[in-house]
């Protein structure tokens, strides 16, 4: 059995392009793990618990949409070991980062756990996330919230393609 899965990507430090395109890379070479589509990347503010932060680094943000048999507890766990080899620390909540993946969505898994919450549970007002996406599949829908290219329209113009 293998499900489609939303996988979001992330960084403001360092070299962040190759930052994306790297941990893409380690995303195929995973087992039970294929890479079916790939977004544009975008940039845009940091966001933070006060709202968008001009004088931070900036965020290059992309999405993926991957074909795997891992259940989400090991996909999470697949995506965490490749932030860390990319050098993220998790020091604060909303900090800084060289790398971030979340999982947005995981086939129509509906779930709120300790560890993993499904669909991700801010996805829908993120611009970073639901632009790429819409851009990467204009017809995708997101659970609980439609149309992602309808959601993506109202957040637009607070991203902008790299
Ligand atoms: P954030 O992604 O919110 O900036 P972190 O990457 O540090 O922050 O993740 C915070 C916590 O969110 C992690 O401990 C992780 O277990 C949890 N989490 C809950 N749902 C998800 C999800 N859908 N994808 C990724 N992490 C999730
Ligand atoms: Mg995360």
């Amino acid at each position: 059995m293998s499900e489609r899965a939303i996988l979001a990507l992330g960084g403001n430090l360092g070299d962040r392009k190759a930052t994306i395109k790297a941990a893409i890379k380690d995303i195929k070479a995973l087992e039970g793990v294929e890479v079916i589509a790939k977004s544009p990347l975008y940039e845009s503010f940091a966001a933070t618990e006060n709202g968008p932060d001009e004088s931070a680094p900036r965020y290059l943000n992309g999405v993926i949409e991957v074909e795997t048999t891992l259940k989400p507890g090991a996909l999470l766990t697949a995506v965490r070991k490749i932030e860390t080899a990319h050098g993220r620390v998790r020091l604060e909540r909303w900090g800084s980062r060289t790398l971030d993946i979340d999982i947005i969505t995981y086939g129509s898994l509906i779930k709120a756990g300790k560890r993993l919450t499904l669909p991700h549970p801010r996805a829908y007002q993120r611009a970073f996330v639901v632009v790429p996406w819409a851009a990467m599949d204009p017809n995708a829908k997101l659970l609980g919230h439609g149309s992602v290219a309808a959601l993506a329209e109202d957040l637009q113009s607070q991203v902008w393609e790299a």
